[in-house]
């Protein structure tokens, strides 16, 4: 086991800090041993396919590269569909900054934290963070507000505005999901001083347990039954009663 704690340039990311979240096991799994597992479910990887097929093309639509999608692209109509539905929705503004595929690094105090960004938009007085799902689910605002790619993508950009060259009032900060199957239903979430302080006290909660938790000690995984049936590792740990 690689207690990844005391590395100096591991970062948490939304990923890492909800599977601690979800289930202790779990993380060590993935990020302290270092098992990668394939989920057994039939179709799973195919959407997966697709959906990192259109993030390609939103990166190469926001770089300027040629969006034409190869011939035996599987899911071809429904990625030019998706596509069309992108350039309606966000159209290149030649005022604007597109940041696209950006990442972001911070450090401070004991929190170390990455944010992957799909698309980062400078406007005039307002900075939008876009984040493109492609999951057939509606997206549901309670649901991505509380969510903890929300918490994290939104608080990291706020403390980094430097790195971006740009200073605007907290509240000219938004978050918006978009899914090229629900184009008329954008997720847009708003920001404040008060969901800052709030996401900053959330996001130390969940390092700080990460810090204090024993990874060798016994767990108990009647805690996390309800995560078991969409986890890889159900097939490896389900008589696991200690890690
Ligand atoms: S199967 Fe359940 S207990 Fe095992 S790692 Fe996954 S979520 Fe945790």
């Amino acid at each position: 086991m690689l207690d990844i704690r005391n590395l100096e340039d591991f970062h948490y990311s939304q990923n890492s800090l909800n599977t601690f979240k979800q289930c202790p096991l779990k993380f060590k799994l993935k990020y302290m041993d270092n098992i990668n597992f394939k989920k057994d479910e039939e179709g799973y990887y195919e959407n997966i396919e697709t959906g990192l097929n259109f993030h390609l093309l939103c990166n190469r639509y926001f770089l300027g590269i040629d969006t034409s999608i190869g011939e035996h692209t599987k899911d071809k109509e429904k990625l030019e569909i998706w596509v069309k539905s992108l350039k309606s929705n966000i159209p290149i503004n030649k005022d604007y900054t597109y940041l696209s595929e950006y990442t972001i690094r911070m450090a401070k105090d004991h929190m170390r934290l990455q944010a992957n960004y799909d698309l980062i938009i400078l406007k005039e007085d307002t900075i939008e963070i876009w984040d493109f799902k492609t999951e057939s689910r509606k997206p549901i605002y309670r649901d991505l507000e509380k969510r903890i790619q929300t918490v994290v993508y939104m608080y990291v950009l706020m403390e980094n505005l430097n790195l971006v060259g740009k200073h605007i009032q907290i509240s000219n900060l938004k978050m918006i999901y978009y899914n090229p199957q629900y184009e008329d239903h954008l997720i847009e979430i708003n920001y404040d001083e008060f969901k800052h302080e709030e996401n900053y006290k959330n996001i130390k909660y969940i390092i700080d347990r990460i810090n204090e938790y024993d990874f060798q000690g016994e767990f108990n995984k009647s805690l996390y039954g309800k995560y078991c049936n969409y986890c890889e590792f159900e097939r490896i740990c389900e008589d696991k009663s200690e890690f």
